[in-house]
């Protein structure tokens, strides 16, 4: 009998071996955060065990190789998304930290008062937020792009939104609540045409979708180790070389700098201008060992099996009289956002739970879609490459339980 993805795969995963409320752990919350699997974990240990040294500052073994580690974790990113250079790549604690690098350097050097940033009416709170406190301070002004009831954009309106003000244009890749895989190559190719720098957040894509970031035409591309499969508290941003070089830095402190005195200071060259204070060192040697790991499997063979699962599940949860599911786009990843008819988001998660079934309620951190949507809250499952056709059946079964107890 020959194992599906999910089936092969999952045995790499000690936490999805745990019982849950004595039951098997069904984890529907990848979108949120990956599982690791037992090689990062082994990675990370190892590091700690028996290489640990800090980075770029010392002239010692130890810290020689753990420096060269470091250095080839950045080399193993850049290829991931292939950018031209490894100093194209700077080391963050994730997409929200790498979106505020953006914002607050990139929003320094491009924004004036009058000027625009267009964002998209699905993105998740870190690519808003940080426009909004950079807008504020340059006197700049932010819009979104709409979406359609499918949960697409509207492709149409681009060229009414994205005018000749607009300087920055930073939109998802792929909605951490819709699936949507937006067409970044148009809405590029649009910014293009007005002189505006292309901010793409990856959190959501990096995981399922090859990256390249010469095709995809942008100048930033942000991800997170932790939805790679790989540790917490790192990631990474890609920027264009030519626009870091002109970026000023985003923190102070150690490492970043060429000269310090009491009467000035000037700054290293990007990345390092970039990486301030010890960095996330054993989260990004981890960070490698997963991109390996997601790398040796395959992106394409990893996104086709979630896809099976959302096309199975999605047509299993349209049978339920009253589940109304959010986000019909044409490319869709494996993340179904839904409600039920007279019952309340949170119950659905704790219904679920009792069956150790773990998905995420609430407004995932994207209140002006929700907006758009109509709806307060909904519940959001989300699948990753070891989830099984098994785990579908339980969830299936478990949210047609929750629907007879709780309507
Ligand atoms: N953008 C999107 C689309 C996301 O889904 C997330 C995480 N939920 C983020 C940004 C923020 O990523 P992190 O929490 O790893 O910084």
């Amino acid at each position: 009998m020959t194992l599906s993805l999910g089936e092969r795969f999952k045995p790499d995963f000690p936490m999805l071996q745990q019982l849950v409320h004595g039951k098997p752990y069904t984890y529907l919350d990848t979108a949120a955060t990956a599982q690791k699997p037992q090689l990062v974990i082994d990675r990370m240990e190892r590091f700690y065990a028996t290489e640990y040294a800090t980075v770029r500052r010392g002239v010692y073994a130890p810290c020689q190789t753990a420096t060269q580690m470091y250095e080839a974790a950045r080399e193993r990113c850049r290829a991931f998304v292939n950018g031209s250079s490894v100093t194209e790549v700077i080391f963050v604690r994730g997409s929200t930290e790498g979106l505020n690098l953006i914002a607050s350097s990139l929003g320094r050097l491009a924004l004036k008062p009058g000027d625009e940033v267009v964002v998209t009416e699905m993105e998740h709170h870190a690519n808003i937020v940080p426009w909004h406190m950079v807008c504020e301070l340059t006197g700049a002004t932010l819009k979104a792009i709409p979406i359609t009831d499918d949960g697409e954009l509207q492709l149409e309106a681009l060229a009414t939104v994205i005018t000749d003000r607009t300087r920055i244009v930073s939109l998802t890749h792929v909605s951490n609540v819709l699936g949507t895989h937006n067409p970044i190559e148009l809405v590029a190719k649009r910014a293009r045409e007005v002189g505006a720098y292309v901010v793409v957040d990856g959190a959501q894509s990096s995981p399922h979708v090859d990256i390249d970031v010469q095709a995809l035409d942008c100048d930033f591309f942000v991800c997170s180790s932790h939805k790679l499969y790989g540790p917490s508290g790192a990631g990474f941003v890609w920027g264009r070389e030519e626009i870091l070089r002109q970026m000023p830095p985003y923190q102070g402190g150690g490492e970043m700098i060429d000269h310090v005195s009491f009467d000035r200071v000037t700054y290293d060259e990007p990345p390092y201008r970039f990486e301030a204070g010890t960095p996330p060192i054993a989260p990004v040697i981890g960070m490698h060992a997963a991109i390996d790991y997601i790398d040796a499997i395959g992106k394409p063979a990893i996104a086709a099996w979630e896809d099976h699962l959302l096309r199975l599940a999605t047509a299993e949860l349209e049978q339920i009289p009253g589940l109304r599911i959010f986000g019909n786009a044409a490319h869709k990843s494996a993340v179904i956002a839904f409600v039920m008819d007279g019952v309340a988001s949170m119950d659905i998660g704790m219904v679920l739970d009792r069956e150790g079934i773990a998905v995420r309620v609430g407004q995932h951190c994207a209140q002006p879609l929700l907006r758009r949507l109509g709806v307060h809250a909904t519940a959001r499952a989300s699948f990753g490459l070891y989830n099984t056709e098994e785990d579908v059946a339980r969830f299936v079964e478990a949210v047609r339980e929750a629907k007879e107890l709780l309507a």
